[in-house]
């Protein structure tokens, strides 16, 4: 099924002939076990930043005014949408923001095709169907997701209000925050080769932040998921020639992608490496290309303008260890009560917090979202009386989630 090696028997080339140019479709969503239509726009077009249309109006980049929030809830993953639900049917609005560019957290990011059991009344689930599930659930309440947004700055104004600013440049003048960030926030991973620092953002990307820049280029793709094969496919028409090296033969983008690649081989419109990325080619002070090694250990030179590097993303707790809360085991300290954490008006949800007999389980940090909103509430507004209301009879709460009486 392989193609001959290159000449001088280089790391392992599956293909390679002379390309030429063809428009192919690419894929603009996230898979997910019964590929459901989602019901917003998550990863496929690699946007800096963008809001998702749940929100009424797009986020300005920026902008010199900061946003002012009733709540801002960093991370938008299960529990993070989740208190947008809960904080929703108490009437309190929240903008939340993370540095994914999809909401769904780790089940978007790391298992979203896999089933889940033990959510309640859903005998089995998928985790990106979860996702979906919170969206619309949440749906009625209009969230403002910030989505490509890491926030990295966190303060307490004189005020007692909170300042948060994102590395894309959005600030927010909040009443409370919840920092539902999980493991944390999703980077990247690196090529890890020596000398790749000053060449990342520019020469070397580890996302596409404008592909008509590539239009022209020798590109190297690296990595095997979706993301390599869309970008694969997609740049193919555009740029000037593109390589794609996988570490292994089998890939676990998506079949119909992994075919559709094939076929761009076998025409000749590409090449494909069973090799890791080994060394740069710098002259000059320009890059020029990489050297790649294969499993047998020869190494293979690709000329190339730029390389485009695909290897998934791990979250790291990042900007949150240095915000001066209290933290064990880089877990925030929260109680069990309000789920507040060592500063008043900042509560913590889901696997980010710790407190005696914590389990990070989904199901739990919904419960812990449930509590945080009556707490959040009591923070912003210490005058209200709160008493529990049951969706099932509340007529405040159909009129909050848009149901007929
Ligand atoms: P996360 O899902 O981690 O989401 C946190 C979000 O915060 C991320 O999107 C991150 O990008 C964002 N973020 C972090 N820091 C920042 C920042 N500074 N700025 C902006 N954004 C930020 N649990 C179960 O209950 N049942 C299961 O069957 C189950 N199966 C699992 C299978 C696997 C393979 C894995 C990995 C986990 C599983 N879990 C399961 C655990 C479950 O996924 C987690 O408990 C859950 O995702 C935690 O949700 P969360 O909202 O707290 O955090």
């Amino acid at each position: 099924m392989h193609g001959a090696p290159p000449r001088g028997g280089g790391a392992s080339l599956l293909y390679g002939r002379p390309q030429a140019p063809r428009t192919l479709p690419i894929f603009r969503g996230r898979r997910h076990a019964g590929a459901r239509r989602t019901l917003y726009n998550p990863g496929g077009n690699l946007q800096h930043a963008k809001v998702t249309v749940l929100s009424e109006s797009p986020t300005s980049i920026g902008a010199a005014a900061p946003i002012a929030a009733e709540t801002v809830i960093i991370g938008a993953g299960p529990c993070g949408l989740f208190q947008v639900f809960e904080l929703g049917l108490l009437g309190i609005s929240a903008h939340v923001v993370d540095s994914l560019q999809h909401p769904g957290g780790q089940c978007a990011e790391l298992y979203p095709d896999k089933p889940i059991y033990d959510i309640p009344a859903l005998p089995v689930c998928g985790a990106q169907e979860l996702v979906d599930r919170l969206l619309q659930q949440i749906k009625p309440f209009k969230p403002q997701l910030h989505l490509g947004h890491e926030v990295v700055e966190f303060a307490r104004r004189a005020d007692g209000r909170f300042h948060l600013a994102t590395a894309g440049g959005i600030s927010f003048d909040a009443g409370a925050v919840v920092i539902a960030a999980g493991l944390g926030s999703f980077q990247p991973r690196r090529i890890g080769i020596a000398g790749a620092e000053p060449w990342e953002g520019n020469a070397i990307q580890y996302r596409i932040k404008n592909a008509a820049e590539l239009a022209g280029q020798r590109l190297v793709i690296f990595g095997g998921g979706d993301s390599a094969l869309d970008w694969t496919l997609e740049l193919l028409s555009k740029a000037a020639s593109v390589t794609l090296v996988h570490r292994r033969r089998e890939f676990r983008a998506a079949p119909a992608s992994v075919a559709r690649m094939r076929e761009q081989l076998a025409a000749g419109r590409m090449r494909c490496f069973e090799a890791l990325p080994h060394s740069l080619i710098v002259e000059d002070g320009a890059l020029r290309g990489v050297n790649i090694k294969s499993p047998d250990g020869a190494i293979e030179a690709l000329p190339a303008d730029r390389l485009l590097v695909f290897f998934g993303l791990h979250p790291k707790l990042g900007p949150i260890a240095e915000w001066g809360l209290a933290l064990e085991k880089r877990a925030l300290q929260v109680d069990t009560e309000k789920f507040q954490t060592s500063l008043p008006g900042v509560f913590a949800v889901g696997d980010i917090n710790t407190y005696p007999g914590k389990k990070k389980l989904i199901l739990s940090g919904f419960h812990e979202a449930a509590l945080a909103a009556f707490a959040v509430q009591h923070h912003l507004y210490p005058q209200k009386k709160q008493f529990l209301q049951y969706t099932t009879t509340s007529p405040v709460m159909h009129q909050r989630l848009g149901v007929p009486d």
